[in-house]
């Protein structure tokens, strides 16, 4: 099975505890082992994993997680030379820096990555919206045909409290 990965927002109330928050909005949503074939088109089963962040860390402030040390590790390549396979060459892997990013999963949870909603109402709409009263895709697709959903998702960020935490997530299946 491909995965494939999700940007998606999840609302939580004003003052959850974020982690929780996101976990128990998500959690109806989680694929049945049993059917993940059979019910990909299934949109109460979304998710075989999410993470706050992830490769969608800074979605909402502009943040480059690639420019945080933190998300950096040695290059494995050219064990942190920086020189590549012969003498003065640069390896092809870091670019000679030395430094390669680390996969998304582990990077370092990113402040901006929880917003309330009316700081990010003006933004790109995710793939996904999970709220409290339901779930919206931004797109559907039946067969070949797409339909914009957007219009639906932005109905359901109005009726919102505006103080809702936003929380990037991103999540696959
Ligand atoms: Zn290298």
């Amino acid at each position: 099975m491909v995965s494939v990965h999700f940007y998606a927002w999840v609302a939580i109330p004003p003052g959850s505890e974020i982690d929780a928050g996101v976990a128990a909005a998500m959690e109806p949503y989680r694929m049945n082992e049993d059917q993940q074939e059979s019910d990909a088109e299934d949109d109460t089963e979304v998710w075989d994993f999410w993470t706050i962040g992830g490769r969608y860390t800074g979605a909402l402030d502009g943040f480059d997680p690639l420019q945080d040390p933190e998300n950096q590790e040695t290059c494995p390549r050219c064990s942190g030379s920086g020189v590549g396979a012969a003498p003065g060459e640069d390896c092809p892997r870091c670019r000679a820096s030395g430094r390669v990013a680390t996969s998304p999963q582990r990077w370092r949870r990113h402040p901006g990555d929880v917003q309330p909603l009316h700081r990010v109402v003006h933004r790109d709409l995710p793939a996904t919206l999970v709220t409290p009263a339901g779930i919206h895709q931004a797109f559907t697709v039946d067969g070949a045909s797409w339909t914009d959903e957007r219009g639906g998702m932005r109905a359901a960020l109005d009726a919102l409290e505006p103080a809702s935490l936003i929380v990037v997530v991103d999540y696959h299946r």
